[in-house]
């Protein structure tokens, strides 16, 4: 017996074949946005399978499997599809990441359901028994199924929703309204099926399903927003004329009744006539009326076009040409922002490939990140050739964009933009005009890029110019920084000049004296000789003072040979392991008579407790000599000199470790003003006569340029000296305190051990003090 054709079992069979075939070219269509295509395909084919399986079940081939089995399977089936729609709609959202936890928790979720349900465990009927109520296995398990189901399908709704919320891209924000619409039936049909309405859910399931392929598949999809605006326009439009019909035709039948020949006939023909005439620009005025109203915003091209050629055309300043072209652009399209990039093309980046600067006004004084395209990507590729604008959505979403560097991306990213107009002059391209979402959220159609192109071909002229007015004016501020180094540079070679003149001074006063006493005693020598009265004595007194003149020379020719060096920065140190109370020790030696002479007492603390350092002991020998000369020479006779040394510590680290030696005296101080002058070359203090009580004349005492060199020697060392002068008083004796800080192991010797080597020394120059010869 035939049995009657099971509607049904006929509209199963058929989305069972719709599964499988639209399985089947999803999966010929991979490589578009691989992972996503390949969960769809597989989606598809578990959807197949599901409803396979229902067929089968109808037409009793799978009766050898228990009833309550057959029934649970698709449920399984559903907990199944349900994980695998979540990570559709990940890969669909272009999330990070593969989502491995979602996948170990889904995959975990659908065992302990079967295990539950299916009784792997061997578990009793009833898990739990109190009062009145009781758990039962089975009750757990459908539970379980329906939790995990939901926590799969609310996860996609929760990341479908906030995806919707995040961007503000509006091409974007359409692709997730078809794919909430998916979203939607896929949870109606797994409702449907828990409410045991078969086969009603697999019609809901299939549709789903088909709209989110579409979506996945399909990259332009139809304007969600547009379609509505159209749908309400065509409403409005056929009701509008509904009632111009209806009102003309009672209208003419009132005024025309009366006339011979009058048919009704007639006169709806000619209101249909009449119609027919107006209908296209009453749709296109209404048109207008519903875009204008929903979204805000609405333009005339040609006078647009008109307005901004004649707004642009005179701006040379780039800020200002921004500011109109962006401000006009912005009003006329609603959007909420933009900038104008200046493209510079340079040659050679890291990889010896050009690349393209961007440099982004807004015309607002806001500040854009720069970018930097490469030659080579694709977004610098399509905007150097195309000339098109570009929209995020198509750099997001397109093949060819997906070659796009990461940094690019982030880039574009961070300006937010929705839409790049490049600009071209000669072919070249030289700037672009980056346009932000609409306020009213809608994209920007395909009118709008039309008319961006156009304005944007506009702007080339007015952006060349004032690229190339830009140019000027940055070449201005170069060509003033090299003047000013320039001058700079005079300054430093007139100061050198200046250091040349003091030195031929120095020469020319300090030789003199000693050489003039050479000649003095040599002529006296001489005549003497000549006229025989030289006696023995006379002879001893005049040579000692020739060798006396000759020595101070000598003096005169090191101290001038140190400054150059320190000039030069050429002073060469002999590093070795030294102790500081010997050379300070040495130092005081020197000047053993002359401290008698004055009655001046010297003490020395806290030395020999220090640790050795690396130094070069003859530079610092020469560094105390000379302090200790200068308190000599600026202290009353009787006064005191105190030489004291300390550990600094440096931290935990022994090679930080400095010391610190001060010699203090009691004699005239030092003005606060001089604390630091002293250390420029030939600088000095008044007259010295009239401060020095002392009779003693000092060998080594320079012009001023004692302390320099000193300066210049510590600092060769890595350390610091300066002068203090607590309570300077004019009328009292104050004392000075010269403080000296040595490194123990310092850094610039520390490969050096014992070995020479040179120091750059930078002395402290540029004194135009007048020479005071002593
Ligand atoms: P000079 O070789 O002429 O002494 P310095 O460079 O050693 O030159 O010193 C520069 C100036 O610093 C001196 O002219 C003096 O005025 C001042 N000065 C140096 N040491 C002391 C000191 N211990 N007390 C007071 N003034 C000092």
């Amino acid at each position: 017996m035939m049995k009657t054709a099971d509607p049904t079992l006929i509209f199963l069979g058929l989305v069972g074949v719709l599964y499988f075939l639209i399985a089947g070219v999803t999966l010929k269509r991979r490589g578009f946005r691989e992972w996503a295509v390949d969960l769809l395909g597989l989606y598809f084919v578990l959807s197949f399978f599901l409803t396979l399986g229902q067929v089968l079940s109808r037409l009793g081939w799978l009766a050898f499997l228990a009833d309550d089995v057959l029934a649970r399977v698709p449920l399984y089936g559903l907990l199944l599809l349900s994980l695998l729609f979540l990570h559709l709609n990940r890969s669909f959202l272009r999330l990070e990441g593969a989502g491995w936890s979602w996948w170990a928790l889904g995959v975990a979720w659908i065992a302990a359901v079967v295990v539950l349900n299916e009784n792997l465990l061997a578990l009793p009927q009833v898990l739990w028994a109190g009062k009145g109520w009781s758990i039962q296995r089975q009750g757990i398990g459908f539970s379980a199924l329906v939790f995990g189901w939901g926590i799969f399908m609310g996860g996609a709704t929760l990341l479908t929703a906030r995806a919707y919320r995040r961007t503000q891209q509006p091409l974007h924000r359409n692709r997730i309204t078809y794919w909430s619409l998916a979203l939607g039936l896929t949870i109606a049909s797994a409702a449907l099926l828990f409410a045991g309405r078969e086969p009603l859910d697999s019609g809901f399931h299939l549709l789903g399903t088909l709209i989110a392929a579409y979506v996945v598949l399909t990259y332009r999809l139809p304007d969600v927003r547009q379609m509505a605006r159209r749908t309400v326009s065509y409403l409005i439009i056929t009701l509008l004329t509904v009632i111009i019909y209806t009102a003309g035709f009672l209208l003419m039948e009132y005024v025309f009744q009366s006339v011979p020949g009058y048919s009704p006939l007639l006169v709806g023909a000619t209101m249909a006539l009449i119609l027919a005439i107006l209908f296209d620009p009453l749709l296109g005025l209404v048109q207008r009326l519903v875009n204008r109203l929903i979204s805000g915003a609405g333009y005339d091209p040609r006078r647009m076009l008109r307005e901004y050629s004649m707004s642009i055309s005179n701006i040379l300043h780039l800020e200002r040409l921004a500011m109109v072209a962006v401000g006009l652009i912005s009003e006329a399209m609603g959007s909420q922002r933009g900038a104008l990039f200046v493209v510079h093309y340079e040659k050679g980046g890291k990889d010896g490939s050009g690349y393209f600067r961007l440099r982004g006004v807004t015309g607002r004084g806001e500040d854009l990140s720069p970018g930097v395209l490469s030659f080579e990507s694709p977004v610098a590729n399509y905007l150097r050739l195309k000339n098109r604008p570009l929209t995020q959505y198509d750099i997001d979403l397109l093949p060819r964009f997906r070659e796009t560097s990461p940094a690019e991306r982030a880039w574009l990213a961070n300006l937010d933009m929705d839409v790049y107009v490049p600009i071209y002059a000669k072919g070249e391209w030289i700037g672009l005009l980056a346009l932000g979402p609409k306020a009213s959220g809608d994209r920007y159609f395909d009118d709008d890029l039309v008319l961006l192109s156009t304005l944007a071909d506009q702007t080339a002229v007015a952006l060349k110019n004032a690229r190339l007015f830009g140019d000027l004016k940055i070449q201005n501020v170069e060509n003033e920084r090299l003047n000013k180094e320039l001058t700079a540079a005079n300054r430093e070679l007139a100061r050198l000049d200046q250091a040349k003149s003091d030195f031929i001074d120095i020469a020319s006063h300090e030789l003199r004296t000693p050489l003039t006493q050479v000649y003095g005693c040599t002529d006296i020598l001489s005549e003497m000789i000549k006229d025989g009265s030289l006696t023995p004595d006379t002879g001893l007194q005049l040579t000692q003072g020739i060798r006396k003149a000759g020595r101070r020379l000598k003096e005169i020719v090191d101290i001038m040979f140190d400054v150059s060096q320190l000039d030069t920065e050429t002073l060469v140190l002999n590093a070795s392991l030294t102790s500081v109370a010997s050379i300070v020790s040495m130092a005081v030696g020197v000047w053993a008579t002359a401290l008698e002479e004055r009655k001046q007492t010297l003490t020395v603390e806290g030395l020999e407790d220090l640790p050795l350092i690396t130094a070069d002991g003859r530079r610092l020998k020469q560094v105390f000599s000379h302090l200790i000369q200068n308190a000599i020479k600026y202290t009353p006779d009787g006064g005191r000199i105190q030489i004291t040394g300390h550990l600094l510590d440096g931290g935990m680290l022994s090679q930080d470790q400095t010391i610190e030696v001060v010699v203090a005296d009691t004699g005239i101080g030092i003005a606060p003003d001089d604390w630091e002058r002293i250390f420029e070359k030939f600088y000095r203090v008044g007259d010295i006569m009239s401060h020095s009580t002392g009779k003693t004349k000092f060998k080594g005492a320079g012009p001023g340029l004692g302390l320099t060199i000193a300066r210049g020697i510590v600092e060769a060392h890595g350390g610091r000296v300066w002068a203090e002068s607590p309570g300077h008083d004019e009328r009292t004796c104050p004392g000075s305190e010269f403080h000296v800080i040595l490194p123990v192991q310092p850094r610039c010797m520390e490969s050096a051990g014992s070995e020479t080597f040179v120091a750059a020394v930078r002395a402290d120059t540029g004194s135009d003090q007048p020479l005071l010869v002593s």
